[in-house]
């Protein structure tokens, strides 16, 4: 288990969860720069997000629309990128399509074609991800396993919209094994569709709790809230 964030500053738990991206990348043959450290702001005030970024922290990850857009709008503009991890409705399309770099929870075709169609023409295409629900678990995000061609065939009709990857949240409390065989079956999906679409390469797994595990069955995409910010606030 990681120490506490508590007792650290921002700049050192940032260091620290990089320390411990760069020691699972050590561990499994990989390369560092093969991992993206995704600081995961939710429910933090502005000043939060300041201090990493002071300290070169570029991404930032979001779940709420607009606790996310009360600090887009005061973040320096041109060198963060924006990434929406939360689930999407279809009236918050337009806002998110134009005020965010990266979708990781695109999970049906009507979402995708809205943020296609209110994509703002002077941005470049959004980058999405297809979240897959990799534990099936009832009631959870993300499109399942046997539905995901037929979900990226119609995102790829969209002009709008770059495909990069896929994400998934793995059922919490399963054993070690039963997390390593969902991330494990991510990165086969992955790279079954890399195969034939260059450019879906990324795989969003890993947060706080299971980031060695993800990096090793091959995340490019760590997402990390509790451990960078501390313990979530309430909105
Ligand atoms: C909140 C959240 C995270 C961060 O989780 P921590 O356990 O705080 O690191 C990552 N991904 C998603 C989709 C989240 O909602």
């Amino acid at each position: 288990m990681s120490s506490s964030p508590t007792q650290q500053t921002i700049p050192q738990a940032i260091a620290h969860t990089q320390q411990r991206i760069n020691e699972a990348c050590q561990a499994s043959g990989r390369n560092t720069k093969e991992v993206l450290l995704l600081a995961v702001s939710k429910t933090k005030p502005l000043s939060d997000v300041m201090e990493a970024y002071n300290h070169g922290q570029r991404h930032f990850g979001e779940n709420y629309l607009q606790d996310a857009l009360d600090k887009i709008e005061h973040c320096p503009h041109g060198d963060i990128e924006w990434h929406f991890i939360g689930a999407i409705q279809s009236n918050k399309t337009k806002s998110i399509a134009a005020n965010f770099d990266w979708v990781h929870t695109l999970d049906r075709d009507k979402i995708a074609r809205l943020l296609s169609q209110h994509r703002p023409a002077h941005l470049p295409p959004l980058k999405v991800l297809i979240q897959v629900n990799i534990s099936q678990e009832a009631n959870k995000n993300g499109v399942a396993l046997e539905q995901l061609n037929k979900l990226v065939e119609q995102v790829l009709q969209l002009p709008n919209l770059s495909l990069c990857g896929l994400m998934c949240i793995p059922a919490a409390g399963q054993s070690e094994a039963t997390q390593s065989q969902a991330f494990n079956a991510m990165a086969t999906a992955r790279d079954q569709l890399k195969a034939t679409y260059a450019h879906i390469e990324q795989l969003s797994m890993g947060m706080s709790g299971d980031l060695n595990g993800a990096i090793a069955c091959g995340s490019t995409m760590v997402r990390v809230g509790t451990d960078i910010f501390g313990a979530r606030n309430t909105l």
